[in-house]
């Protein structure tokens, strides 16, 4: 006989040996369900002790009805799909997992740089069409270059941890919400907004889609930077204003786009960006490692049993 009931609401993962293993220190047990609708997930949490949430709708009405919930764990760091005031009025601990995968995120971002600067999805797809001798047009080395880092937490942080030994002549920063400091102790230029863009030879967008970043990336911005210029976003599509970046990069005006996350997911067939070989796309799988995976999946099932057995969740989000 169990002590606690904990539930997946939708299921992504297939497999759930992490948690339940995790589950067992407090005797509870798990079941896996695959809600769509407001009234499946209700259904699903009747008599649930914890919740573990993907992208399942949690609503307020919903919330309002969960008579025996303690905690609700979202795997992953957004947490759209859950009302937070609803959780905070039912005293429900609401939790997420917000630094799983910053490592993978920033590696991705590292793999992109590079694949742009020697253009290698391009020169495979050459390779595999007969050709050969596909020319040096826009190749360049990472030695010398300067690099702008566009958000200064997890992830940038850990991009710059990661290019520090690439011989750039400088790191700019632009993260108005860090302080000054923290970037100089990491050998990091603070710079405004305008100057990272300007001088900058990559730039790395690293900041959460927001009213203030949407759109970040413009075509005023596309045409302040250096025409040999490179973009990588491994953030959120909706940072880059995609009209102009097709255009600036259709017109040559920047040199190439790693892209891995993009303004609608999936590419739409007709996207633009599939006819053009100045950039690299990959498919929102920034956080999508084998390491990554595992933390996310112990950390979001670790969050439950603190709740269950008396404590706080490790990333608690409604603190009451
Ligand atoms: P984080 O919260 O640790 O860091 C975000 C940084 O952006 C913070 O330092 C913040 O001060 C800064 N910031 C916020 N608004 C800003 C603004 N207007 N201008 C400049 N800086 C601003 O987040 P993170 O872990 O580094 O992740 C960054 C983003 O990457 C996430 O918000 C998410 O959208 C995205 N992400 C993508 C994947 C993927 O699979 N590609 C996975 C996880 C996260």
């Amino acid at each position: 006989m169990s002590n606690f009931r904990v539930i997946v609401t939708d299921d992504r993962h297939g497999e759930y040996s992490i948690e339940k293993d995790i589950l067992k220190e407090c005797g509870a047990e798990l079941e896996i369900f695959d809600c769509r609708t407001e009234a499946e997930v209700l259904d699903a949490c009747s008599g649930a002790d914890g919740v573990l949430l993907n992208l399942a709708p949690m609503s307020k009405d919903v919330i309002k009805k969960l008579d025996t919930v303690r905690v609700i764990s979202r795997y992953g760091v957004g947490y759209d799909n859950v009302d937070p005031a609803a959780c905070t009025e039912r005293g429900i601990y609401l939790s997420n997992v917000p630094d799983y995968c910053f490592e993978d995120v920033s590696d991705l971002a590292v793999a992109h740089i590079f694949s742009s600067l020697r253009q290698l999805s391009h020169r495979d797809r050459m390779i595999r069409n007969g050709e050969w001798n596909i020319g040096r047009k826009n190749n360049t080395r990472i030695r010398g270059k300067v690099l702008a880092i566009i958000g200064y937490g997890r992830s940038g942080r850990c991009l710059h941890r990661k290019m520090s030994a690439m011989g750039l002549s400088r790191v700019l920063v632009y993260d108005p919400y860090v302080h000054e400091e923290e970037i100089r102790i990491n050998q990091g230029e603070p710079a405004d907004f305008s100057t990272a863009v300007t001088e900058a030879d990559i730039i790395s967008i690293h900041v959460p889609l927001s009213t203030e970043t949407l759109g970040l990336f413009s075509e005023k911005e596309f045409r302040m930077m250096k025409p040999g210029a490179i973009i990588i976003n491994t953030s959120r599509g909706g940072i880059i204003e995609h009209q102009s970046l097709v255009e600036a990069l259709t017109q040559n005006r920047i040199a190439f786009a790693g892209l891995d996350t993009h303004h609608i997911e999936p590419l739409p067939a007709d996207d633009p960006l599939l006819q053009l070989s100045n950039c690299v796309l990959s498919d929102h799988c920034g956080y999508n490692t084998v390491e990554g995976f595992v933390e996310l999946k112990s950390k979001a099932a670790k969050n439950i049993v603190k709740v269950l057995t008396g404590g706080v969740p490790d990333y608690w989000l409604n603190p009451f």
